[in-house]
């Protein structure tokens, strides 16, 4: 019960830095995919590593086309 209700405002800040975030990683990753090497239908994948407590740094996240954005999830479920 944290008592947030739908009515609170989006967290506008969060997203501007997401943003910011997600383009370190795609130019850290040389706007690639990590898998395949694509260069189009880029996503920032987050790897959420349990060891280092999923946090938000770019060292949780890497670069993947869609193709293989959504192949890592299957996967994950797998
Ligand atoms: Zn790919
Ligand atoms: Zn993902």
């Amino acid at each position: 019960m944290r008592g947030v209700g739908p009515k609170t405002a989006p967290l506008r800040l969060d997203s501007i830095s997401y943003e910011a975030l997600r383009r370190q990683v795609l130019r850290r990753d040389s706007w690639r995919c990590q898998l395949c090497g694509s260069m189009s239908n880029l996503e920032v994948h987050h790897k959420q590593f349990r060891s280092h407590s999923g946090d938000d740094s770019e060292l949780n996240m890497i670069t993947l086309c869609t193709a293989c954005h959504s192949q890592t999830h299957r996967s994950d479920l797998a």
